[in-house]
């Protein structure tokens, strides 16, 4: 579903993706961990073209993510993306968050789109903030309000990049929670977390990467019980 190939890039000096090969099958589930600078999130946008690389190939479906125009929007619509920090858009109502991109860029019917993002907001439960503004939801509900987001354009496959982070402890759960559910129903999603909770109950592989390489991947038992490289036996022990 998703595949990288070689994959190099740089900013200036630092070689920050460093030969990443990674295959990501459908219905597959892979979590990135690796220490702060390692490239993970460099990884994750450079999957939906949001960063160019300098080499290599990154195939969605097979298909190559076409450098422009409306190409690539129907091929970005497929690679859904929530982030550390939500990025709903501000002035626009959580039903309006929801119903912009199938409206605007899958030219769907403004009462289809209604009814689908009505529907995504109950199954992730914020149906009764429809109407409100972002910054009138907590932490917790706009993170869930931008998973729907991602989800109304039905993608092929889910990027997380830490989507739990910026939250208050007692709104993590409710967020994994949703992404749990996406899993078990078979999403293709790769997710950087750092939630080892996550990647013991959702993850099929894990993926260690440390200073732009991929250093080792592995089952979530395997890893968390048996990393093999130093660099990842370091950094469980600070983790947890
Ligand atoms: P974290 O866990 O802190 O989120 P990360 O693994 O996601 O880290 P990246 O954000 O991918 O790491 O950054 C990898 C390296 O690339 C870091 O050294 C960072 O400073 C550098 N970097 C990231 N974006 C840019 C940019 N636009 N220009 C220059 N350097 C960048
Ligand atoms: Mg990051």
């Amino acid at each position: 579903m998703v595949s990288l190939k070689n994959v190099n890039k740089h900013f200036g000096a630092l070689h920050v993706l460093q030969n990443i090969n990674l295959d990501v099958s459908k219905g597959e589930v892979v979590v990135i961990i690796g220490p702060s600078g390692s490239g993970k999130s460099t990884l994750c946008r450079a999957i939906n073209r949001l960063e160019t690389i300098d080499d290599g190939e990154i195939l969605i479906d097979g298909k190559r993510l076409p450098s422009e125009g409306k190409e690539l929007a129907a091929l970005r619509a497929d690679v859904g993306m929530v982030f550390q920090s939500f990025n709903l858009f501000a002035h626009k109502t959580i039903l309006e968050n929801v119903t912009l991109g199938p409206i605007k860029v899958k030219n769907m019917r403004p009462a289809d789109a209604k009814e689908l993002a009505t529907n995504l907001l109950t199954r992730v439960g914020v149906a009764t903030q429809a109407e409100k503004l972002p910054a009138q939801l907590s932490g917790g509900q706009q993170q869930r309000v931008a998973i729907a987001r991602a989800l109304a354009m039905k993608p092929k496959v889910i990027l997380f990049d830490e989507p739990t982070s910026a939250l208050d402890p007692e709104m993590i759960n409710e967020v994994l929670d949703v992404m749990v559910e996406l899993a078990a129903e078979g999403m293709t999603m790769v997710v950087v977390t750092h939630e080892m909770g996550f990647a013991r109950k959702a993850a099929n592989r894990v993926v260690f990467m440390a200073d732009g390489e991929i250093v080792e991947q592995d089952t979530p038992e395997q890893f968390f019980t048996n990393p093999r490289s130093l660099r990842a036996q370091e950094f469980l022990s600070k983790i947890l």
